[in-house]
């Protein structure tokens, strides 16, 4: 690694407010695929997507850490010159995780509706499958999901809703599993088998994020309207991520009416989510149980013979042959979710590139041996505030206690935001956790400390410092 000083950001800034990077980033791009190997540029950078932080920082979005540390491992120099001349400053430029990590494969994020000037001929904005503005990405499709028991249901649902938007009694859908088991994935399959069958149909795809951006953005330049009138004019909608829309109070009402709104209409609703329903704590109550008017199904992580499977068509897709030791080692290893074992195909191949050399057993074991047993660690709540107790000098169980005094109710806010992005519970399991306090305590503490991150850029250092403390193996 060299002495730069980009990072690989590890806890996300809310990029809900970033700016349009291109006209920066773009001619870096340029500058890149004038000095690199076609191969090397288009398996490196060509992919990357970039965004602007509040503070105008670049920041480029790549699927692991690993593929940022060969980056920086690889082209550290040529960055620096690049960036140097481009915007004066070789740390311009920083590294986020990719929400979803699989590379090149992620949904385009769709323009924001209210920027485009109506249409008077009478055609529809979001027609055809090649227009981008359904959100829609082509390379998901029912073809390319792989099927096993675990998904079997919530495939043969979304086919059925694929084909016949609105005619079925699934409506709305509403997929619900943990990250990486292809929840947009099927979404997306939905979204381009129905645009396919039914081209003069308004499909429209968003994540929940990016619809609370939208509608911020349109309030703001008051615009409100047309962004209602944009969505309840739509024959499928696809929502993917629901659970965060929890605490944003005003786009959760405007969702509401216009979920309603499709709804009476016989539009086809489609949503997912990380949790069930019942589990989505500080969401409306009322838009939780229209939820459960439709069909509600899980997708589970998949078994040895889907994994097989699965890393089978990726071998196929992206012609990396691979012999059957190495597809049930890394079936076994990786267990968790399809994202992990595309993670670690990526790496084994990075590996044997770089080394020259085929793909073995042999290979496998020596490129994955760090990811193998590490990728499923999950940081504990006891972990979270013991290290917050001690960075703040307050004993541990003070944080589970009623007192009220300054110091000790910051730190356990402090304890309880960072257990909510690092401990994969709910808001209420957050909550149980810190002497039973409810759902709204956890959500306030959660949105002060965002509040001090955004005003106090010192606090922002010291809670990045904490959280990789207790991403760490240091005590
Ligand atoms: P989620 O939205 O549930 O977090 P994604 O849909 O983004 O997960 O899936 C992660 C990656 O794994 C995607 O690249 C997706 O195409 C792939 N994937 C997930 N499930 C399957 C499957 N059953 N067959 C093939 N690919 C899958
Ligand atoms: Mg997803």
């Amino acid at each position: 690694m060299t002495a730069s000083a980009r990072r690989l950001l590890t806890e996300s800034p809310r990029l809900s407010d970033a700016g349009d990077a291109n006209p920066a980033w773009h001619p870096i791009l340029a500058d890149l695929q004038n000095s690199l190997p076609s191969q090397a540029y288009h398996t490196w950078f060509e992919p990357l997507q970039a965004f602007l932080s509040p503070e105008e920082m670049l920041l480029v979005e790549v699927p692991s850490r690993f593929y940022y540390e060969w980056i920086e491992g690889h082209y550290a120099d040529l960055l620096d010159h690049v960036l140097e001349a481009r915007l004066g400053n070789r740390n311009a430029l920083q590294y986020i995780l990719s929400s979803s990590g699989a590379l090149n494969l992620e949904p385009e994020p769709a323009p924001v509706p209210d920027m485009v000037p109506p249409v008077s001929n009478g055609h529809t904005l979001t027609n055809g499958s090649g227009d981008s503005r359904n959100g829609l990405n082509p390379r998901y499709t029912f073809d390319r999901f792989i099927e096993g028991p675990p998904n079997r249901f919530a495939r043969a649902a979304s086919l059925a809703v694929a084909q016949s938007p609105g005619a079925t009694s699934y409506n709305p859908l509403l997929i619900y599993g943990g990250v990486g088991l292809g929840k947009t994935h099927l979404l997306q399959a939905i979204g381009n088998a129905a645009q396919q069958q039914f081209p003069d149909q308004k499909v429209r795809y968003i994540s929940s994020e990016r619809f609370t951006k939208e509608f911020v953005e349109a309030i703001k330049a008051n615009r409100g309207d047309r962004f209602s009138a944009h969505y309840r004019n739509v024959d499928l909608l696809l929502m993917d991520d629901v659970q965060f829309l929890v605490g944003r109070d005003r786009t959760l009402m405007e969702f509401f009416h216009i979920f309603n709104n499709l709804y009476q209409a016989g539009k086809q609703i489609v949503l997912s989510s990380d949790k069930p329903p019942k589990e989505l704590n500080g969401l409306d109550e009322r838009l939780v149980s229209r939820f459960g008017w439709g069909l509600v199904c899980d997708i589970g992580p998949p078994d040895f013979d889907t994994r097989v499977a699965i890393i089978e068509t990726l071998s196929e897709h992206e012609r990396v042959p691979l012999d059957m030791d190495v597809i049930e080692y890394l079936a076994t290893r990786f267990t968790n979710n399809v994202r992990d074992i595309q993670g670690a195909l990526i790496r084994l191949v990075a590996h044997a590139s770089l080394t020259g050399t085929d793909i073995s057993l042999d290979l496998a074991k020596k490129a994955l041996h760090d990811l193998v047993g590490t990728h499923k660690r999950k940081v504990s709540v006891d972990r979270v505030q013991r290290i917050v107790a001690t960075h703040y000098n307050v004993a541990p169980d003070l944080l589970m206690a009623k007192l009220r005094s300054q110091p000790i109710a910051r730190a356990r806010m402090i304890a309880m935001a960072l257990a909510l992005r690092l401990c994969h519970l709910s808001l209420k399991q957050v909550g149980a956790n810190f002497g039973g306090r409810d759902h709204t305590t956890v959500l306030h503490a959660r949105d002060r400390v965002i509040q001090w991150e955004d005003e106090d850029k010192e606090f922002a250092s010291e809670l990045k410092e904490l959280i990789r403390h207790i991403e760490s193996d240091e005590d």
